[in-house]
């Protein structure tokens, strides 16, 4: 800095730390917001009597949390109500579900450090509060508060979403998946989704393969309908594809891709709840006529129409997204000129990983792949999580290249969001990739043929 610090008297400790929790609370806020609504759709679901998809999953996840209920349905609206009081405690209140969400020896250093977290949704507006002009100027108190949004960011945003969506929508099962824009089949209703919040879909996934959907569909001229992934929420419906392997054709790439998904012409809607929906297709679906449906205000696109998500509404948001996609499959179709790269993706992608899955895979039991640590085999397990980017390279270049010299010193490479998109797509997810790993790795490959 050209000053030692700045005209208020902020140090540049201060300003860094400062910057940075606002941009922690601001990250944690969004997914506070997806686990608040994934939670309410659950209580809906438990209160109304709607589907359970897994009912191992529910009497799992509320034996682990401590929660009772006479019926399954009792039981999911007390999941979902104990974590929903979590979030909406007041700060200076813990979460109750923390510890138990929490890996034992982990939860005593926080409690020792003095960082766990108080009601998820405070934590993230005193954040904003504190990274405000002239209040807090104590970096380290702030980067404190920047773990204790880590905390509750990484147990509740993130681990508890998908412990109740495996409730709501299926648990995952290893398979290999096809994936890229080879996964667009012109010849059906093609509705992109793009988001984080898979729940918003139950409805919608159900209803597009329902005979009287289909009969609309064939009377436009088309196939049927089917939903192409994108982002987040695409990476989310091909982990538990095995549950929807009729409506959904496919994660077809990441957030970067997704322009390139519009271009191919054979999009005729997007439906969009979260991010990461990128103000770059508004003029591609302008310009290609493809209608844009938002159900989350938090991600609404200029150009979008908000039909907002409410469990309670779902078939009429779900009547809206069909009668509008067909009304733009009758309007694009013919005018649209359609172009897919055949070659782009692949038809074995390695997909449906979750803790359960994999044990179940390695013979129940984690010994297999600690033996194999263990020994020096395997070196470890690096993840390469998070989204793409288009820095060092371009687009996905820096975790291509990460991934392809970690495999090749035997490290396995544990991988989630669109970093995942981009690793798939350049075929590092499929069973002919173990010949780019170093032998041991590529022998565990080759004996399990992943
Ligand atoms: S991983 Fe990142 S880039 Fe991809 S959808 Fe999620 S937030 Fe957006």
């Amino acid at each position: 800095p050209k000053t030692p610090k700045g005209i208020c008297g902020a140090d540049a400790d201060a300003i860094v730390a400062r910057n940075l929790l606002r941009a922690v609370a601001a990250g944690s806020g969004c997914y506070i917001h997806i686990v608040e609504n994934t939670a309410l759709n659950l209580k809906a679901i438990g209160e109304s009597g709607g589907a359970i998809k897994s009912p191992a999953a529910l009497d799992r996840l509320a034996e682990h949390l401590a929660v009772g209920g006479a019926t399954m349905h009792e039981k999911a609206a007390n999941v979902a109500n104990a974590v929903l009081a979590d979030l909406y405690r007041p700060r200076y209140e813990p979460m109750k579900l923390t510890e138990r969400m929490a890996y034992g020896p982990r939860y005593a250093k926080w409690e020792q450090l003095g960082i766990l977290p108080g009601g998820a949704k405070s934590e993230v507006f005193d954040g904003v509060v504190k990274s405000s002009t002239n209040l807090n100027s104590d970096p380290v108190d702030m980067l404190m508060h920047c773990l204790t949004l880590g905390i509750s960011t990484g147990l509740y945003g993130l681990a508890m979403t998908n412990l109740l969506n495996d409730v709501m929508l299926g648990e995952p099962v290893i398979r290999p998946a096809a994936v890229g824009l080879r996964t667009i089949d012109p010849k059906y209703i093609n509705i992109m989704i793009t988001g984080h919040q898979h729940s918003c879909f139950t409805d919608l996934q159900e209803q597009l393969v329902s005979p009287a959907a289909a009969a609309r569909a064939r009377e436009a001229g088309a196939a049927g309908f089917r939903l192409v992934g994108c982002t987040c929420v695409g990476q989310d419906l091909q982990l538990r594809g095995e549950h929807y392997q009729e409506v959904f054709s496919g994660h077809a790439g990441n957030n970067f891709t997704s322009e390139a998904v519009l271009a191919t012409g054979a999009i005729d809607m997007v439906v969009s709840e979260f991010n990461c929906t990128l103000p770059g297709i508004e003029p591609i679906a302008d310009k290609l006529k493809i209608k844009m449906i938002c159900i989350d205000d938090v991600a609404k696109k200029a150009n979008a129409e908000y039909a907002r998500y409410d469990y309670r509404d779902r078939e009429a948001v779900t009547e809206k997204v069909i009668a509008e996609a067909l009304a733009a499959y009758k309007a694009r179709r013919g005018a649209v000129a359609i172009s897919i790269p055949e070659n782009h993706g692949n038809d074995d992608t390695i997909t449906g990983i979750s803790e359960i899955s994999l044990k179940r895979f390695l013979g129940d039991s984690w010994k297999p792949l600690v033996d194999l640590i263990a020994s020096g085999d395997i070196k470890g397990v690096v993840g390469v999580v998070g989204c793409s980017s288009m820095v060092s390279g371009g687009h996905d270049v820096l975790t291509v290249e990460l991934t392809r010299q970690l495999i090749q010193r035997d490290i396995i490479v544990l991988s989630a969001g669109c970093s995942s998109g981009g690793l798939e797509n350049c075929g590092l997810m499929s069973p002919s990739a173990a010949k780019l790993a170093g032998p041991s790795l590529r022998a565990v490959c080759e004996k399990l043929g992943i």
